[in-house]
C-alpha cells in the first residue's frame, strides 16, 4: 500500500494512494497516519476518492533518528573516518514538512545549505534490543526523505542538531510505501536533482549499515516506537564536498528520489522572518 496523509476541504485525513487517486483510511478523519500505524496492521479503505486532495508530510513522527557518514561512497568523498558503529543524530520532529513546501532558510542564520537524499525507515510497533535478523519484521514501511543541513551550524557548532533541525529541514514523503512492496531496501537506487542538475545517484547497497542492522542498533540504545522515522543516512554528491563547493539559493528546486518511492520536491526561500512568532 502507499498511504499518507492529506488535506482535503480543509480537513486531515490519513489516505491510501491508487492510480493518482487519494483514498481516505476508515478511521482516518483527523489523523495522522501515525495514529494508525499505532492501532495496528488492519489498514481499510473507503472506495470514494478525496475531492481536490493535497499530500502533506505522509506523517508527523514522535522522533526522528538520523545516521550520519552511512553510504562508502559518501565517506570516501568526505575524507572522514569509517565509522565503527552507526553515527547516531537527531532532527527534531518540528523540522518536517510535505511534498511541495518550501524549504525556508533565513539568511541572517545560515548562507551554507545543502540537500541530502536519504531511505526513510517508518517504524511499525514498539521496538527494544530487537536482533538484526528480526530488525525488518518491526518496520512498517519507507518513504523519501530529505535530510536538508545548514553546514555553517553543523560544523561550526561541533554537533549536529541546530544544523539540522531548522523549521522545514526535514522534508518526507510523497507517501509512506508498505514492506510488501518494498523487497530489498538494500537495492534501491536514490537520486537528487537541483533544478535539472542531477547530483546524487547512488544505490542503498552503498550502506555500510544496511537497514536492519540500524535499526537493532538503535533499540539497543532506546525504544522505538511505531511511527518513529529512522533517516539512514545520504550517499556521495552533497553540496559541501562538491569543488568548488556548492549551496542551495533563493527559488532552487530539489527533487529527491528512491526507487519504487516516487519523488519528492521542494523549493528554497531564503526569507528574514519578519516578526517574532510568539
Ligand atoms: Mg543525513
Amino acid at each position: 500500500m502507499r498511504l499518507g496523509t492529506a488535506r482535503s476541504n480543509g480537513r486531515h485525513y490519513a489516505i491510501c494512494e491508487r492510480s493518482g487517486q487519494l483514498y481516505p483510511l476508515i478511521g482516518g478523519v483527523g489523523k495522522d497516519l501515525s495514529e494508525l500505524i499505532r492501532l495496528g496492521p488492519a489498514l481499510q479503505v473507503h472506495l470514494t476518492p478525496l475531492p481536490d486532495a493535497q499530500l502533506m508530510a505522509p506523517l508527523r513522527p514522535r522522533q526522528i533518528i538520523a545516521v550520519g557518514l552511512n553510504y562508502l561512497d559518501h565517506i570516501r568523498e568526505s575524507g572522514l573516518a569509517r565509522p565503527d558503529e552507526p553515527l547516531l543524530f537527531a532532527k527534531f520532529p518540528s523540522s518536517v514538512i510535505g511534498p511541495q513546501a518550501d524549504i525556508v532558510a533565513d539568511p541572517s542564520v545560515t548562507a551554507r545549505v545543502d540537500w541530502e537524499v536519504e531511505l526513510g525507515v517508518i517504524i511499525g510497533k514498539p521496538t527494544r534490543s530487537v536482533s538484526p535478523r528480526d530488525a525488518l519484521s518491526h518496520v512498517f514501511g519507507y518513504t523519501i526523505a530529505n535530510d536538508v543541513s545548514a553546514r555553517d551550524l553543523q560544523f561550526g557548532d561541533g554537533q549536529w542538531v541546530r544544523g539540522k533541525s531548522l523549521d522545514t529541514f526535514c522534508p518526507l514523503g510523497p507517501l509512506v510505501v508498505t514492506t510488501d512492496e518494498v523487497v530489498d531496501p538494500q537495492v534501491l537506487g536514490l537520486r537528487t536533482w537541483v533544478n535539472d542538475d542531477l547530483v546524487q545517484d547512488s544505490s542503498t547497497a552503498e550502506m555500510l549499515f544496511p537497514v536492519n542492522e540500524l535499526v537493532a542498533y538503535c533499540s539497543r540504545h532506546f525504544t522505538l516506537d511505531a511511527g518513529d522515522v529512522l533517516l539512514t543516512g545520504t550517499p556521495w554528491g552533497c553540496g559541501e564536498f562538491a569543488s568548488p563547493r556548492r549551496s542551495l539559493n533563493d527559488g532552487d528546486v530539489v527533487t529527491v528520489s528512491v526507487d519504487g518511492l516516487g519523488r519528492l520536491q521542494n523549493t528554497v526561500r531564503f526569507v528574514r522572518p519578519a516578526t517574532a512568532i510568539g
